[in-house]
């Protein structure tokens, strides 16, 4: 099987006046479809710059990179950004919801820009579908200041599903989370994981990464330690209780 990323001995230097910093150096890395990746390191130990050339914001300065084996170097510009689109989901550590914009309508907006047109009889229904699957369907109304933190982050994972991404890019999702609604984040990562879609995380948290498959560390733009997580904490538990919570305080509500 075709691993769905593919760096060759990446570099990147970035060069201030007479100054070079050397951010990654001589990456070799590959990712198979399915996998649950989390990057780890220190500040300054080159997770975003390896992070913005998996996603096609930036280009090595040297190696290659495949992307379901198409091979970015060459790509001009609105190439990658096409690429990006049609293969990549993106979820932030700020949610980066529109703030007065609803629910679906935030979750629909990769589809205006997506190079594949969407009818729009049919994005509203996607959109809908892709909040079912974060469990927030019935706050497709909401404005994000009307929802948790923790649900603007579902809404954010709803907006990054909504192309059909074959890998979730995640930087520093959980970062402004507290733990239990941190917990309920990665049980939605891990259900869509366990849905087969593939998913690489930055966090420099540890206890986080421990929800993942598969930890990388980074130090000095290199990949010092590449390991499967032996003991991985599954929240799916945790998400059956918060749901018979919600289920509960529903039936309250009502009665
Ligand atoms: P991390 O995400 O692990 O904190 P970064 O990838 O942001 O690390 O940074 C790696 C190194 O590259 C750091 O020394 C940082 O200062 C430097 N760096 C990052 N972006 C730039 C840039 N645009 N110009 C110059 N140096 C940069």
């Amino acid at each position: 099987m075709k691993p769905v990323v593919q760096l060759e001995d990446i570099y990147k230097t970035y060069t201030n006046g007479e100054v070079q910093v050397h951010a990654v150096r001589g990456v070799s890395l590959q990712i198979q479809a399915g996998e649950f990746v989390a990057i780890m390191g220190s500040s300054g130990s080159g997770k975003s710059t390896l992070m913005n050339i998996l996603g096609c914001l930036d280009r090595p300065t040297k190696g290659r990179y495949l992307l379901d084996s198409v091979d970015t170097s060459d790509l001009e510009r609105n190439e990658r950004a096409d690429l990006r689109n049609q293969k990549l989901g993106f979820v932030f550590q700020g949610f980066n919801l529109l703030a007065r914009t609803t629910a679906v309508e935030n979750v629909e907006l990769p589809m205006l820009y997506s190079p594949i047109r969407v009818p729009p009889s049919e994005m509203r229904t996607r959109a809908m579908k892709a909040l079912d699957i974060v469990g927030l369907a019935d706050r497709a109304d909401h404005l994000p200041n009307q929802l948790s933190g923790g649900q603007q982050q579902r809404v954010a994972i709803a907006r990054a599903l909504v192309n059909h991404p074959q890998i979730l890019l995640a930087d520093e999702p959980t970062g402004n989370l507290d733990s239990r609604t941190s917990v309920e984040v990665m049980g939605v990562f891990q259900r869509l994981n366990d849905q087969g879609i593939t998913i690489v995380m930055v966090t420099h948290e540890l206890d986080i990464a421990h929800y993942c498959k598969r930890n990388l560390i980074v130090r000095d733009g290199k990949v010092v330690r590449d390991e499967a997580v032996a003991d991985r904490l599954i929240s799916a538990v945790e998400m059956e209780k918060l749901r018979n919570a919600e289920a509960a305080a529903k039936l309250i509500h009502s009665a």
